[in-house]
């Protein structure tokens, strides 16, 4: 899994510990330290087959971007600014997590994205600073529940709601965020494949602009935004997002229970 200044780090648990290490074939290297300042592998290793994988960060904030492919406009105009909103660090769930869809929902989507995760502090940065401030990227699936989104004043629920927002399985660093192939599989059958060269605000304009308004800190995360077409999600359904590079992030759906 060694390429040339590529590593997967995973975030995992195990024997009652979360711990964060890096990922080399089916074996894991314990790390110690702050993985955005200091990681040092501890000399323990352990089999991905005996841990549990966790979202790889713990974001103090979770960003997103829409409308930010053609493919996903539908007919309506290209954007002439970023549209940003915001999600909830309680909104993160890791890989094989449940989403648990709320009671009270009829139409919640899927969309599979590239999600850039912040390496060094950055405030008011430019876009030419960016690679430099960013960690690695992961793939996020941006839950979202469509007439919520339509009809209530934010995406407070819409985006925000518990378990909206898996994130994994990897955080991988070294490899070119510029074009990287994203597929969604809703039961296996492909339902999104596109490239993040096809953003229409690339990830270096991304970070940079949302820079101007909010300090990002190490560990927060940005989803980048989703390519061509989503649906509905139902009860008992397995979505896949997969991007080159970074492994799959499958995740099942369950409905809640009424309050
Ligand atoms: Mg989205």
């Amino acid at each position: 899994m060694a390429q040339d200044g590529v590593t997967h780090y995973v975030r995992y648990a195990h024997q009652g510990r979360h711990l964060y290490g890096i990922l080399e074939g089916d074996t894991i290297k314990e790390l110690g330290g702050d993985l955005f300042s200091s990681p040092e592998e501890t000399g323990a290793t352990v089999a991905l087959s005996d841990v549990r994988l966790l979202a790889p960060s713990e974001p103090s904030k979770v960003i997103a971007i829409g409308l930010n492919y053609h493919s996903h406009l539908k007919g309506r105009p290209a954007p002439e600014q970023l549209g940003v909103f915001s999600m909830f660090p309680t909104s993160i769930i890791g890989p094989d997590d449940e989403i648990v869809i709320p009671s009270d929902t009829e139409s919640v989507h899927y969309e599979g994205e590239l999600v850039v995760v912040i390496g060094e502090k950055a405030k008011n940065i430019s876009a030419a600073e960016v690679p430099d401030h960013i960690f690695g990227v992961t793939a996020g699936n941006d839950v979202s529940e469509r007439n919520w989104q339509r009809d209530d004043l934010q995406w407070f629920r819409a985006k925000g709601s518990d378990t909206f927002a898996p994130l994994g399985p990897v955080l991988v660093t070294g490899l070119d965020y510029n074009d990287l192939m994203i597929e969604t599989r809703l039961n296996g059958e492909v339902r999104q494949h596109e490239s993040s060269a096809d953003l229409i605000f690339s990830i270096d304009e991304i970070v940079s602009q949302v820079s101007r308004y909010v300090t990002l800190l190490p560990g927060d995360v940005i989803y980048t935004g989703t390519p061509g077409t989503t649906a509905d999600m139902k009860a008992g359904d397995t979505v896949e997002i997969e991007i080159a590079g970074i492994g799959v992030l499958r995740n099942k759906v369950v409905r809640g229970s009424d309050a």
